[in-house]
């Protein structure tokens, strides 16, 4: 079956299948894991209205609000950055590894497009430097994620339990990321 627009499925440990339009024209459906693709074509056609809708709804607000052409970072303005988040990042991590009970390797700064940080079996951890750039809820959930997965590998129920724990607001930093981690790429 034909769709006027494409769409992206994420599968999670979920229970129900939603659907979501990004302002940069994304169509997602956010499904449970073993959810089967007839299922999730016949959600799609079902909400083909609604997301023909939204696309033409941030269409326009595309072309009536450009964003701004944004000259490439230099390398300075970039380290100055890098520098900026390696600081902030020390500081966060000592201060929650602490309170979480839980050691760690290395620190090291990045600038990944696809991850926000990531934390090895050793304990080495990585945080991309656009964060800095994000509210501080956001880099704190960022920290606490990595630290908790000194004793969880995995996103399990009793993971985000141990995250909960030290930031019971953990979800509207994790929702934040999700909808506006992309404004951190054109930001500067
Ligand atoms: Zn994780």
């Amino acid at each position: 079956m034909d769709h006027p627009f494409t769409y992206e499925i994420i599968y999670s440990t979920r229970r129900t299948t939603a659907l979501q339009v990004t302002p940069d024209g994304r169509v997602i459906v956010r499904a449970p894991k073993r959810c089967p693709r007839s299922f999730i074509e016949a959600f799609v056609r079902q909400k083909e209205d609604w997301v023909l809708r939204q696309l033409a709804r941030f269409e326009k607000q595309r072309k009536e609000h450009p964003a701004p052409e944004l000259p490439p970072l230099s390398d300075k303005d970039r380290a100055r950055y890098i520098s900026i988040a390696r600081d902030i990042f020390t500081r966060k991590t000592a201060y929650y590894a602490r309170i979480m009970g839980v050691s760690y390797g290395r620190i090291a700064i990045r600038e990944q497009k696809t991850r926000w940080g990531s934390c090895s079996s050793k304990g080495n951890l990585n945080f991309n430097w656009r964060l800095i750039l994000a509210p501080e809820e956001v880099l704190d959930y960022v920290v606490v994620h990595e630290l908790a997965h000194r004793r969880e590998m995995n996103h399990s129920k009793a993971f985000y339990a141990i995250v909960e724990s030290v930031l019971p607001d953990y979800r509207q930093a994790r929702r934040w990321l999700r909808e506006h981690g992309d404004s951190l790429w054109t930001s500067v």
